[in-house]
């Protein structure tokens, strides 16, 4: 395997947009990751300018190919946002957590105020229609268990669903789907998803060891699930649903950003806590203007297998009453029971072992508000379009 040093003396043959320097020394670079035959990394460009440059992307994946071990690189380009006055910035290159990350060089970005167009910025994915994301504020409220049923269940509504897991620091869709293997290259470096209950799912459990995403900060982050989601072969999807990771921290801002999103679903527990936390979500999403389809509430009763009584254990319907008040569509409330637990910890989730469930009706009945509001959200028109501001 090459060291981080060759890879980027390689790089330093690339020449930098406008043909100026070549993009090392121009600081594009972002931290190199190197693991087992594969390089990845990820070059700094202008929002405005990502498509332009697409063959300096190809350049560089050409260039570290060549070296002797390299089975596979993966080259993205990612572009930033510098805060201008009274804008909290999002730095999208924290310090790199592993040794192998090496420095970090600062970002170009010192350009005058700059509004992208929307479509330059954020392209959508061809055949896909409408992507949308299901965060929370923290983990362990159950947003990849929701993401598993409410895409089983949008399909069940007859919907044709693909599931991208973003979840890069614990991705469980594949166990959620119970799908394992390694994707095959179906073109180039187009990659044929694997299916779980009929559903396409990416992640990138299926192409890593487990332990190998936890060392990842931001702009590798979104080099990967850029790549996971326009050079996949999804097909012809109504909807793509994107298991976001957990949190609000730039890299999932940064992704909210990037990924052109046709509404966010804000996972919550009925704990103040974790509602503080869903509110941080939903703000989140607010600031780079992606609707918000509404939150769900899960873990939020508990239905007594003996008795068969319902028990407000956790304070339940505070999801409810925020949603309320932040004006945001409120979904539908899932139960906390075993049974969800342990299917979803099985891969045999309850929308589809037991569609005629109870459970399986309250996902259904969410999907359906879901792309209720996704729909609505259409008619209603051609929204302005968001806009990432690159600001000096
Ligand atoms: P997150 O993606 O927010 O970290 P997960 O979906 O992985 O959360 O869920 C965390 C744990 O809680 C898992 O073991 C999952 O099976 C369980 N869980 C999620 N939702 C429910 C529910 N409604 N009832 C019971 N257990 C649940």
């Amino acid at each position: 395997m090459p060291t981080r040093e060759e890879v980027l003396a390689e790089l330093s043959k690339v020449k930098g947009p406008d043909l100026k320097g070549d993009i090392v020394s121009l600081g594009l670079v972002s931290d190199v990751f190197i693991s087992e035959g594969k390089v990845i990394f990820s070059i700094t460009v202008p929002a405005e300018r990502a498509q332009e440059l697409e063959p300096m992307r190809q350049a560089a994946e050409k260039v570290v190919g060549k070296l002797a071990g390299v089975e596979k690189v993966l080259a993205a380009l990612t572009s930033e946002r510098q805060g201008g006055a009274g804008t909290k910035t999002p730095p999208v290159r924290p310090a790199p957590a592993a040794a192998d990350m090496g420095s970090v060089p600062p970002p170009m970005q010192r350009r005058a105020a700059h509004a992208a167009p929307e479509q330059a910025a954020k392209p959508g994915v061809p055949g896909v229609k409408a992507i949308i994301a299901v965060a929370s504020g923290k983990g362990g409220v159950g947003k990849s268990t929701t993401t598993c049923n409410l895409a089983l269940a949008l399909q069940a509504n007859g919907l044709k669903v693909g599931v991208l897991d973003a979840d890069i620091y614990g991705p469980s869709i594949p166990r959620l789907f119970r799908v394992s293997g390694r994707p095959e290259p179906v073109s180039g470096r187009i990659l044929k998803p694997l299916e779980g209950y009929g559903i396409k799912v990416m992640s990138m459990g299926f192409l890593v060891d487990e332990e190998t995403p936890m060392i990842w900060r931001g702009p590798m982050v979104i080099s990967a699930i850029t790549q996971m989601l326009r050079e996949v072969a999804w097909g012809e999807l109504d909807v793509l649903v994107v298991d976001m990771p957990p949190g609000t921290g730039d890299a999932q801002l940064t992704m909210a950003q990037n990924v052109p999103l046709a509404g966010a679903v804000i996972v919550s527990t009925p704990q103040d806590l974790a509602l503080i936390d869903a509110r941080k979500g939903l703000n989140m999403f607010r600031r780079v203007d992606v609707p918000l389809l509404g939150i769900v509430e899960n873990m939020s009763y508990f239905l007594c297998p003996d008795c068969g009584g319902r028990h407000d254990i956790f304070g339940h319907g505070g999801a409810r009453a925020e949603a309320e008040k932040l004006g945001v569509p409120f979904l539908g409330e899932v139960p906390l029971d075993m049974a969800i637990r342990i299917n979803s910890d099985a891969g045999t989730p309850v929308t589809v072992t037991d569609p005629e469930g109870t459970h399986a009706a309250i996902y259904r009945d969410i999907a359906s508000k879901v792309w209720a509001e996704i729909e609505r959200n259409r008619e209603g028109g051609q929204r302005a379009a968001p806009r990432i501001v690159i600001e000096s």
